[in-house]
């Protein structure tokens, strides 16, 4: 437990790689009486929110918001796109993946899952041997985990993207950027990924509580005929809600004034200078850690995560005893090892 009587300083430092440090700006925001969910004045902030949400996935199709933490948009990704029974195929590269993956087999899928060493992304090659094989066309999508929270390794999704193109494979590609959107390059539609999912609490800067699908005009239209059970979840009702500015049930009103408010303080910066900025933290983090002569949990440089860095314990040192005495004596929280990397 924090001892505030022994340190009452400032502010508490929270490192973990989400929920991230929600600005004052956006907590002010946040502060404002709930309004009608069904008036004008929230149809206004619903249509200048959507907006806003295309500029920052970088595409000009729809993006679905849901209340609910990133885990409902992975399952609305597949809920809206598959059928019982289909292949898919996915990457061990870290917890998250896994969790994906778990989530997948749980829904009634046929998930192929190429291990990893969760110190390394997807390797472009696989992909394109893995489609390439797939000659009757089984794999109905490709999964991959842009940002692997628990390792701080980045996939290259533009280059995962060529693979599937060279294979000459329709599957759908689906990509979980809820700890890289808004904190390093992403463009859905320039990099043909077909359902992109999202969160609040990370890049985004919200509290915990929304979450997010863009979606391609291929992923619509294939969603017209897939047959996993929906409903809560069904893209067709809410895009045809939101094209007046509303939503089919009870929206996260508050959450949503965060949310423009966050999307105002990204698109005044920038996105190429808000990118700028996380990748110079992200290389300082860096440079710290080798001075300190330890060991970046990520191998290859060209997959450094800009939002957050794992960093390997040297033998005999536990995680969870060193993250005690940290928020005991500076009151900085950092992020646990999970899975295969607790402790
Ligand atoms: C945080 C995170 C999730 C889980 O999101 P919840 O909001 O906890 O449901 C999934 N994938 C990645 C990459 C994450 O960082």
């Amino acid at each position: 437990m924090l001892r505030l009587d022994d340190h009452p300083s400032g502010r508490h430092f929270l490192q973990i790689p989400g929920p991230t440090n929600v600005p004052d700006r956006i907590l002010r925001a946040l502060d404002h009486p709930t309004i009608d969910h069904r008036g004008p004045e929230f149809a206004r902030l619903t249509l200048e929110i959507l907006e806003g949400l295309r500029k920052i996935f970088q595409t000009a199709g729809p993006v679905v918001i849901y209340p609910a933490s990133g885990t409902g948009a992975w399952e609305a990704a597949l809920v809206n796109t598959l059928s019982p029974g289909d292949a898919v195929l996915m990457f061990e590269t870290g917890h998250f993946a896994t969790l994906w993956r778990k989530m997948a087999a749980r829904l009634g899928l046929e998930v192929d899952f190429v291990a990893g060493d969760w110190r390394s992304g997807v390797d472009p090659v696989v992909v394109q041997t893995r489609l390439a094989a797939d000659k009757t066309h089984r794999y109905k999508a490709v999964m991959v985990v842009h940002n692997e929270t628990s390792t701080g390794v980045t996939s290259r999704i533009p280059l995962i993207r060529e693979a599937i193109d060279r294979a000459r494979h329709p599957a759908l590609f689906m990509v979980d950027t809820i700890s890289s959107l808004a904190s390093m390059d992403y463009r859905h539609a320039e990099w043909g990924v077909d359902v992109t999912v999202a969160g609040s609490q990370k890049g985004l800067m919200l509290p915990p509580g929304l979450s997010f699908n863009a979606v391609s005009d291929k992923a619509l239209a294939t969603s017209k005929g897939a047959r996993l059970p929906r409903s809560y979840w069904g893209w067709d009702e809410i895009i045809a809600s939101n094209r007046d500015g509303y939503f089919p049930y009870t929206p996260a009103t508050n959450l949503l004034y965060g949310l423009h408010e966050a999307i105002d303080m990204l698109l005044a910066e920038g996105l190429p200078a808000v990118f700028a900025r996380h990748r110079r933290h992200g290389e300082a983090t860096r440079r710290a850690v080798r001075a300190w002569a330890l060991e970046i949990l990520c191998l290859n440089p060209d997959e450094y995560s800009d939002s957050l860095t794992a960093i390997v314990m040297p033998d005999g040192h536990d995680a969870d005893i060193f993250r005690r005495k940290v928020l005991e004596r500076f009151d900085l929280s950092l992020g646990t090892g999970l899975g295969r990397l607790a402790g």
